[in-house]
């Protein structure tokens, strides 16, 4: 399938849950998660209209980042270990996978600009998931403030595999929750204002519950 065509189908989805929520599309950014696919098919996603590419390991942001620079708007999706953040920090725009002080830390010693990073909840209480528990969000959120290079632009989750569309919608209401909690308190250095939830097997579920982030990859790119 090419790239196009299925973002032609995403986009018709899209279009049928932001008529279900009362929302717009416009509010959706749709981030291309392409790391299972070569070079060859960011570009084409790249050349299909895609602004927004993501990746979840180091190897291949540089990998792809070597030969696309930044002509896309750069998400680092994945776990991220400290010791590798030094060489991705220049290269991204967004780090989706904020979920220690450590991790902050060291985002804040190494970047030269402010970096945009949503901090990931882990609402379904998984215990092979990153990130915070909701009840750890606030008082994380609070430590944030003595780190002038970063900002909380957000907040991520990744929603457990199951076809339980009702504990899916669960998960994603208990985020948009959380956001609003946090965007009460307005802070400066949280406007919290994206929330980064829903992947290919979910993403209509995530935009009726308010996602301003989709990391799509297999119904988008494909899976290789
Ligand atoms: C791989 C990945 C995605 C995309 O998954 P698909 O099911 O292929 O759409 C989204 N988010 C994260 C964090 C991922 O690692």
């Amino acid at each position: 399938m090419k790239v196009a065509d299925n973002l032609k189908t995403i986009k018709e989805t899209i279009a049928k849950a932001c008529e279900q929520s009362n929302r717009r599309p416009e509010e959706i950014k749709i981030i291309a998660v392409t790391k299972y696919v070569s070079i060859e098919r960011a570009k084409e996603a790249l050349d299909s209209g895609i602004v927004d590419l993501g990746e979840n390991r180091e190897e291949g942001l540089t990998a792809k980042w070597e030969v696309l620079q930044n002509k896309p708007t750069w998400h680092f999706i994945g776990s991220l270990q400290s010791r590798k953040v030094k060489n991705i920090i220049d290269r991204v725009d967004y780090i989706h996978s904020l979920d220690r002080l450590s991790l902050a830390q060291e985002i804040n010693k190494r970047a030269k600009r402010i970096i945009k990073c949503l901090v990931q909840v882990n609402v379904s209480g998984e215990e092979s998931k990153h990130g915070l528990a909701p009840e750890e969000v606030r008082s994380f959120i609070d430590e944030m403030k003595q780190f002038s290079n970063i900002e909380v632009a957000g907040l991520m989750t990744m929603a457990p595999y199951t076809n339980d569309r009702e504990f899916l919608r669960e998960c994603f209401k208990r985020l948009k929750n959380i956001q609003l909690d946090i965007q009460r308190l307005e802070l400066d250095y949280a406007p919290c204002t994206e929330l980064s939830m829903g992947m290919s097997n979910d993403y209509a579920i995530a935009i009726e519950e308010g996602a301003t982030m989709v990391r799509i990859g297999t119904a988008l790119v494909g899976e290789e």
